[in-house]
């Protein structure tokens, strides 16, 4: 059910029509809108008796939300998901949706602190606003490096300080989760998670940007559902990511889909990156990729970067060299206003700052 309430509703009445509906026993989502603000029901089995909440001060009509996904979907919020992140240290203003494209680039792994400061000023240095690294891996192979853990994030932490980059990287379990949102600017949830509900509303109960990979083969509506399950614990800065399904296609390692994006976007406000490092597993691929998702109206791009990906502990085979990132970075920049959007590009530090 959705509470449409009156575009001159206080916030006093918006709060009582919460109170109210937390007091069904059933949990409120205040939706804030550009017009109203929606509010969302969730926790309800049978259909909530509509006449006793329309009849609250300010509220203009309650609706039935016959989707599956209710907070993903566009029927209860029109306007798209903009997730803002306000300068703070030596990070500059960023968002992920609306008018800018987002890049989050880096590499696989952190596998050293100067391997990780090396990439860091490159992707700095080309203008991007995030900084991908995993601490915590989830590799098919329990002989595979497993990541650096802690040591892995307190490296991010330095090189948002030292870079001005914000710090995207993955918890692979509920464990690890905690320790991340510590370090993290935006928690990634991988593939293989997607439908790991317990972590799914862990992080939910957090209250931190998350971006969430797309399951190695989830339709589109478990991949919304998996949002539905971060939303409906109150965290509503969901962030989705399409990085490759499995087919039977074997000249890439994943079969990217990028007509998710359309698909997504008619169906959900949230906003979309594409990751065509895991989605095509070839370097080769990753720039065509790349230029393909923003011509498809994906809000970023997500990319594994490594200055000497022969070496890499992971995911060498698929990481573009900095050059390339930066020709990545040029084309994009061309590709955006043809599609309505800008990419904006901090100017940082001199290539000599390290
Ligand atoms: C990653 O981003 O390095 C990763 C493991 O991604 P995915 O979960 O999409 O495989
Ligand atoms: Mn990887």
């Amino acid at each position: 059910m959705l509470v449409v309430m009156k575009a001159q509703a206080t916030p006093e009445e918006i709060q009582a029509v919460c109170d109210h509906i937390e007091q069904l026993g059933f949990r409120a989502h205040p939706l804030p809108g550009a017009q109203r603000t929606a509010i969302g029901i969730t926790g309800n089995k049978d259909a909530v008796d509509r006449g006793n909440i329309e009849a609250l001060s300010g509220v203009a009509e309650v609706i039935r939300v016959s989707k599956a996904y209710k907070l993903a979907s566009r029927d209860v919020k029109e306007e798209d998901t903009v997730i803002s992140f306000p300068a703070s240290g030596a990070c500059a203003e960023a968002s992920v949706g609306g008018g800018d494209l987002a890049i989050v680039g880096g590499p696989c792994s952190i596998e050293s602190r100067e391997q990780a400061f090396a990439i860091a000023q490159h992707v700095a240095a080309a203008g991007a606003q995030f900084f991908r690294g995993g601490a915590y891996k989830p590799r098919t192979s329990p002989y595979a490096f497993q990541g650096m853990g802690v040591e892995g994030l307190r490296i991010m932490a330095e090189i948002r300080d030292r870079f001005g980059l914000r710090i995207v990287t993955e918890a692979i379990d509920n464990e690890s989760l905690e320790l991340v949102a510590e370090y993290a600017d935006v928690i990634q949830i991988g593939a293989r998670n997607m439908q790991n509900f317990s972590l799914l509303k862990h992080v939910g109960r957090l209250r931190k940007p998350v971006v969430l990979k797309r399951g190695l083969s989830a339709t589109l509506e478990e991949f919304l559902m998996s949002a539905e399950y971060i939303m409906s614990e109150g965290n509503y800065q969901v962030i989705l990511c399409e990085r490759g399904v499995r087919t039977f296609a074997d000249h890439t390692r994943n079969t990217l889909d990028l007509s998710i994006i359309p698909a997504v976007q008619r169906l959900s406000h949230l906003p979309i990156l594409v990751d065509p490092s895991h989605g095509t597993g070839r370097r080769d691929s990753v720039l065509p990729m790349a230029r393909a998702a923003i011509a498809t109206g994906a809000d970023g791009i997500l990319v594994e970067v490594h200055h000497q990906p022969e070496k890499a502990l992971s995911d060498g085979p698929q990481s573009i060299y900095p050059d390339q990132f930066v020709r990545m970075m040029d084309e994009l920049e061309q590709i955006a206003p043809v599609v309505g959007r800008s990419l904006p590009r901090a100017i940082r530090v001199e290539s000599s700052a390290i």
